[in-house]
């Protein structure tokens, strides 16, 4: 009896010992498990750090690439205003340099080269292609002329000054009265306001300002009311004779009718037309005879002293 007690009491120590055993091989494989489980979360969220660290470097340079674009961007939307802030302070100094010229303190002279009733699709090309070759700006007096877009456009952006010739430029119709030459003057401005964006503030009466009073007009009354509108009239002080006169001339003569007298002035406009091919022949030589005289060449600006106000 106390035999088997004992023999059962033995049994009873294996199956705790077996039980043990199991329970630590149990316990060693969880935690072999959790183990490798948690080393692959640590290397997975090591990976996402530095993955992460990545994605914010490619932030911040795209950010910045952004900022770069956006400023150059807003450059672009505000180029008219910057476009404005250059040509006021180029037009003071043209004013002083005019100014300067007509007190005879200058060592130079100041020349308005003028074309009037442009543009035209054949020649106003080839008279922009001699100013751009002597980097010369000048006056266009345009009138309202329809699908010549793309040469108003190389104008303004050669730097020249548009002015305004009158939408029509018909003699008879826009001296009839003189609010008919306002109507077509107006409608020249909006013609070019519209098309450029620029408010013409220059104008040259068709045939010179004698015209008014030629047609019976009453002049006073006339610069008057251009006055009103913030108008400024040039007529001008040589001409090549291209505008209607004895068509016979050649292009030296054309040459010859500018440079034989310029030499006696200090400030002066010159009248040419950008149809003629005679004065295209001529233009370049008279450019430089000009300069050879001592000329600069200026745009004409409604605050230049050649351009009238009363
Ligand atoms: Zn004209």
């Amino acid at each position: 009896m106390a035999k088997t007690e004992q023999k059962t009491g033995r049994n009873s120590g294996q199956t705790v010992n077996i039980l043990l055993a199991v329970i630590c091989i149990v316990l060693c494989a969880l935690s072999i498990y959790f183990y490798r489980a948690c080393d692959s979360l640590n290397t997975a969220v090591l990976s996402d750090d530095a993955e992460l660290s990545e994605l914010l470097a490619i932030y911040d340079e795209k950010s910045a690439e952004l900022a770069e674009v956006t400023e150059t961007r807003e450059a672009f939307n505000d180029l008219d205003g910057k476009i404005a802030e250059i040509k006021e302070v180029y037009f003071k100094n043209a004013v002083k340099a005019e100014e300067l010229a007509r007190s005879g303190n200058a060592d130079f002279k100041v020349c308005y080269l003028t074309f009037d009733d442009g543009p035209y699709v054949a020649t106003t090309p080839l008279f922009l292609d001699v100013l751009e070759e002597y980097d010369v700006q000048a006056t266009f007096f345009c009138l309202a002329k329809e699908g010549l877009d793309d040469l108003y456009k190389r104008e303004k952006m050669n730097c020249h000054t548009i002015g305004n010739h009158t939408a029509s430029h018909t003699i008879r119709y826009v001296y009839s009265s003189i609010d008919t030459f306002i109507k077509d003057l107006e409608e020249n401005r909006e013609f070019i306001q519209n098309l450029l964006g620029i408010t013409t503030d220059v104008m040259r009466f068709p045939g010179g300002s004698p015209q008014i009073t030629y047609s019976g007009l009453n002049r006073t009354k006339m610069i008057e009311r251009i006055q009103e509108l913030h108008y400024g009239y040039i007529d001008w002080t040589l001409m090549t004779g291209d505008g209607g006169g004895p068509y016979f001339m050649t292009p030296d003569e054309f040459l010859h009718n500018v440079v034989d007298y310029s030499a006696d002035y200090d400030v002066i406009s010159v009248l040419m037309h950008d149809y003629s091919n005679n004065t295209l022949a001529c233009l370049p030589e008279m450019i430089e005879i000009l300069k050879e005289q001592g000329y600069i060449f200026l745009p004409l600006s409604y605050d230049a002293p050649i351009v009238k106000k009363e």
